[in-house]
């Protein structure tokens, strides 16, 4: 079902945790809440699943306004970073809790609360009680007791921040097959870029309580509308300079910029200071015979590089150029050394990797 937050305010006492909020979760979409610790994420979360009684504005599902129907009336399946399972009841009785309290026969109960388990990996586990699982493993747990009541919107909480690395990247993946299989509308909330990129259908990008910037992962990525989201997202190499006549290119110090020919973010005109930039993984350091690959093209200045960052799979080097711009170049090095600290360079930009945002 689609979930529509319509011009939605929450204050605590003198805090305006969240200010004009519109958006519109289309069925069976898979949308993020992207920002940093404070904005408004969780307050959002809150309001939708009915924690939150008192705000301006309207949260509807379908044609139906959720104002002032109780959280256990909402048939919404929520999932918290702490799991929030009850300890003293087996996987099996704290799966069939929403069930149970939905008043499903004891026959349907078993074999829906299998089935979930079963969805979520943990077959055979019905048994055990949570103190007996790993994280993930609650983690699962606490998706499975969500699903079981066949919510018509899935809320999720920082659901993998209690993870390590490598369960979070299979969490990550099965949360994603779930999702591909039951088509839950569904609202995750994250503070982390790479897990919302890697995962949503489309994401909103919050700041102090308003949205800052909304699209698909990939556009949001390349053609940010502002600064804060461009930031928010990846690093950023910026030259600064002034939108040109034709809204084609920014002039810059180390020359013209040309733009990809993507929509202009809002707020940008012609003649009006524009910062251009780049991601990091489309700036290559090119090599001492000059020879380029197709579509990149040099920059006209030299370069120093600060410090390498060695990640394994590609190093992370700190650039400096002339107007002591900062930037970041990604490179992956295969059976070679690193570039050195000190190293003069000449960098080139991948055609079409240029955006552009307002000052
Ligand atoms: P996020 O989830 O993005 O970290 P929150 O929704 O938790 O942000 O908080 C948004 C703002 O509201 C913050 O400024 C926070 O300090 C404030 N806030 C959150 N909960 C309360 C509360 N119960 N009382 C007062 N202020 C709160």
């Amino acid at each position: 079902m689609s979930l529509q937050i319509d011009n939605l305010g929450v204050r605590y006492g003198n805090v305006r945790a969240l200010d004009g909020v519109s958006l519109k979760l289309e069925p069976g979409e898979m949308f993020f809440l992207l920002g940093p610790s404070g904005c408004g994420k969780s307050t959002l979360l809150r309001a939708v699943a009915g924690f939150i009684e008192d705000f301006d504005g309207d949260i509807r599902i379908g044609a139906e306004s959720l104002k002032g129907v109780p959280p256990h009336k909402r048939d919404f399946g929520m999932v918290f970073q702490n799991y929030a399972l009850f300890p003293h009841l087996t996987v099996n009785g704290n799966v069939a809790f929403g069930l149970e309290a939905r008043k499903v026969p004891a026959a349907d109960r078993e074999a829906r609360v299998a089935e979930a388990l079963q969805m979520v990996g943990l077959a055979g586990f019905g048994g055990r009680r949570p103190g007996e699982l790993s994280g993930g493993q609650q983690q699962r747990v606490a998706l499975a007791r969500a699903l079981v009541i066949r919510p018509r919107v899935l809320l999720l909480d920082e659901p993998l921040s209690n993870l390590d690395a490598k369960l979070r990247w299979d969490m990550r993946e099965e949360i994603r097959r779930i999702h591909r299989q039951t088509k839950i509308t569904t609202l995750y909330v994250t503070h982390d870029q790479k897990e919302a990129l890697s995962l949503a259908d489309r994401m909103a990008i919050l700041r102090a309580g308003k949205v800052e910037a909304t699209g698909a992962p990939r556009a949001l990525y390349q053609y940010p509308p502002t600064r804060f989201s461009a930031d928010f997202l990846g690093d950023v190499n910026a030259l600064p300079g002034k939108l040109s006549a034709d809204g084609k290119a920014v002039a810059t110090a180390l020359g013209p910029v040309p733009l990809n020919g993507s929509a202009l973010p809002k707020g940008l005109r012609p003649g009006a200071p524009a910062t251009a930039f780049c991601r990091p993984e489309s700036v290559i350091v090119v090599d001492e015979s000059g020879a380029l690959p197709a579509d990149f093209v040099p920059l006209d200045a030299g370069a120093r590089i600060v410090s390498g960052a060695f990640l394994g799979e590609s190093t992370l080097y700190e650039v400096e150029l002339p107007g002591q711009l900062r930037w970041r170049v990604l490179r992956h090095e295969t059976r070679e050394q690193g570039l050195p600290d000190g190293a003069q360079v000449k960098l080139a930009v991948a055609k079409g990797a240029w955006a552009a945002v307002p000052e």
